[in-house]
């Protein structure tokens, strides 16, 4: 529970981060985290085009440095693109300054104002910096499909589970969480959409 979805209070101590957008309205933001990939960013987007549903791409810009071809169709299909670092950094305090290097070298790949740090994670005084410039994107529900010790059918389970109004999901759209992800998302996506979610970008 406590990593799926983060509790009320650890957001309201990170309260420049968006978590979830409105919860009035039945609306679900599907995210891909880590691409794009030869593997599977073709695949999804088919998968999304079939269903008629947009979503956002958080992408890493050595990935996109590799596959222009593929972040061009992402946006071409009508999708949002977000940052995602250039070689997928944490972002720690010692570290600082190869963290901004690292931000800046994605920005020549990525343009957008939406960032989602590599791993979740940024320390306060990065917070502070950042969403200056750009929309600091978390979730309200993390599927961990990047887990391989996890079923494909228990992502499936933890998204329509913690999956509600305004929820921000992350899915990957890297090689690692392929198994996962590939039985998940579309399942999670059709049970959302029998329930009448609509979808959007951030
Ligand atoms: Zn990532």
């Amino acid at each position: 529970m406590f990593i799926e979805q983060i509790p009320q209070v650890v957001r309201w101590f990170f309260s420049p981060v968006l978590w979830r957008k409105d919860p009035e309205r039945k609306v679900i933001y599907l995210t891909f985290d880590d691409g794009p990939t030869e593997e599977n960013t073709r695949w999804i987007l088919d998968q999304l085009d079939a269903r008629g549903v947009k979503a956002t791409f958080f992408c890493i810009g050595k990935n996109v440095r590799e596959h222009p071809e593929l972040y061009a169709e992402i946006l071409k299909r009508g999708h949002r693109t977000g940052l995602h670092g250039y070689d997928h950094k944490r972002g720690l305090y010692k570290d600082e300054a190869a963290f901004a290097d690292d931000l800046q070298k994605a920005e020549q790949y990525v343009h957008s104002d939406l960032f989602r740090p590599p791993h979740g994670h940024l320390t306060f005084s990065q917070i502070r910096r950042f969403s200056q410039r750009f929309t600091i994107v978390l979730w309200d529900v993390i599927t961990r499909d990047y887990n391989a010790s996890l079923k494909p059918e228990q992502i499936y389970r933890i998204a329509v589970r913690y999956g509600r109004n305004g929820s921000i999901v992350v899915f990957h759209d890297s090689v690692k969480a392929r198994a996962n992800m590939i039985y998940a998302f579309p399942k999670a996506v059709d049970y959302w959409l029998s329930k009448g979610y609509k979808f959007e970008t951030l």
